[in-house]
């Protein structure tokens, strides 16, 4: 168990707050006010705000920045990686879109203290523990247009004096109305960003030179569509499109060296904090099942049990999941935390989602008739599973069983 001070919108020497204690402070603004919220954040597809602001009141906005910097030290980084994923699937199970901007919010957080100097960890961990300063990180630039889309997404980078000049648009760029600093994942050698690079044309590997670049939003060069973001799902995620217009970057915003995001294979540690967030997405649709089916005294049709009881282990065996993962990163392999992330990654999409349905089969119609949660449940998780490919998923956990190249990363055919 490990302590830190409390930090938030007053006080950054109140008392020392334990994991558990964040983690039940988390369950309880998540079940008591954030659960309440999500409807009106869906129905207006609005980032919510104010579920930040609490969480930065409650002292666990940073809860992945380090305890030397007075955070509550969670993360693979700090090798105390299960209270932050814990913590994501609490936020999820009251809202999925807050736990996606929640999540990128962290990884964020991770990727400066992984990779940041110390003069960058000192600048961005005081904005967010001080100031409630909140985070994203934007790949998102994804080439193959589809049927009707004229515009391709992507930046250009071009370097100048003291920095760097972005032109051009990304996509899913969550929380965009809600943050205030992007991580932008940008390649000078092309558009693409992290997750649809391309080699370079000299034949370096692709995302050899993929920068992290630190990127103040209220910089009027940067401008949010919100016209493009229309979707099924995962509404309040706010993941607008975001216009570059010869947007300078200095240097010292650069986070890591060039390409360290690939060497570093970063994307592992944040493919099962997706998971997490499907987890929460499971444990709704159980708890709500279960309450529904008790108020409607139908535990004795055998077929209900049989739902009941699936939605009970599908729930505990995504926990586990995530728990043998936390472990391998907090151990420190690394190298098999990957792979196993990818595993868990795909287990728990597959659990998640029968659970839903599960729900949804034995409590019937009105399961899915507003105010239940469960109609907003599943279009959310039907929209996140998306953000990746699970047969590519499963073909690299093959791949890597045949003793072939994978990439655990991004999954790619
Ligand atoms: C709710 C949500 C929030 C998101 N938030 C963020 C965010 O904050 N930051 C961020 O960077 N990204 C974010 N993403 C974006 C995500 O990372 C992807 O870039 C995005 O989902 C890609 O869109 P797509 O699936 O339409 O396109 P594509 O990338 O074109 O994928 C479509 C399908 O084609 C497959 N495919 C892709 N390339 C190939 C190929 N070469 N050969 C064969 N098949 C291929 C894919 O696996 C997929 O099944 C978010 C996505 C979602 C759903």
């Amino acid at each position: 168990m490990t302590t830190a001070r409390v930090h938030g919108s007053s006080d950054t020497r109140g008392p020392v707050l334990t994991d558990r204690a964040a983690l039940d402070r988390a369950a309880k603004l998540a079940a008591e006010t954030f659960a309440a919220r999500a409807d009106d954040y869906d129905r207006r597809a609005a980032f919510p705000a104010e579920d930040f602001d609490d969480l930065f009141a409650a002292g666990l906005l940073a809860a992945a920045v380090p305890r030397a910097y007075g955070g509550l030290g969670f993360g693979p980084q700090q090798r105390n990686t299960l209270p932050l994923w814990e913590m994501t699937t609490t936020l999820a199970a009251a809202d999925l879109s807050l736990a996606r901007c929640w999540e990128g919010h962290a990884n964020a957080l991770v990727l400066i203290d992984a990779l940041g100097t110390p003069e960058q960890r000192r600048r961005w961990f005081t904005g967010v523990v001080e100031r409630g300063e909140k985070w994203v990180a934007w790949s998102g630039e994804p080439r193959a247009p589809k049927p009707g889309e004229s515009n391709r997404f992507g930046t250009t980078v071009v370097p100048v004096d003291g920095g760097w000049t972005l032109r051009g648009t990304k996509a899913f760029a969550t929380g965009a109305t809600g943050a205030e600093w992007a991580i932008l994942l940008v390649d000078p050698a092309g558009p693409g960003g992290a997750r649809h690079a391309r080699p370079g044309r000299d034949g370096r590997a692709a995302g050899s030179g993929l920068l992290l670049l630190a990127c103040e939003l209220s910089d009027p060069t940067v401008t949010v569509d919100d016209s493009w973001w229309d979707p099924v799902g995962m509404r309040a995620t706010a993941s607008h499109l975001v216009r570059f217009e010869d947007t300078f970057v200095p240097r010292d915003n650069l986070i890591g060296a060039p390409g360290s995001y690939f060497t570093g294979h970063w994307q592992t540690a944040f493919v099962p904090h997706y998971a997490a967030s499907f987890l929460g997405a499971a444990q709704a649709a159980c708890a709500y099942g279960l309450e529904y089916l008790r108020k409607q005294d139908k535990g004795a049709d055998p077929y209900v049990r049989q739902r009941a009881g699936s939605m009970a282990v599908n729930v505990d065996t995504a926990r586990l999941w995530l728990r043998h993962v936390a472990a391998l990163w907090d151990g420190g392999s690394v190298a098999e935390a990957g792979l196993a992330g990818s595993k868990a990654r795909h287990v728990v999409e597959h659990l998640a989602e029968e659970t839903v349905h599960h729900c949804i089969r034995a409590c019937g119609a009105r399961s899915l008739v507003r105010p239940s949660p469960v109609e907003r449940i599943l279009r959310d998780l039907t929209f996140y599973q998306r953000h990746d490919n699970d047969d590519h998923i499963l073909a690299t956990i093959g791949r890597a069983v045949l003793g072939e190249d994978h990439d655990p990363s991004f999954h790619t055919p």
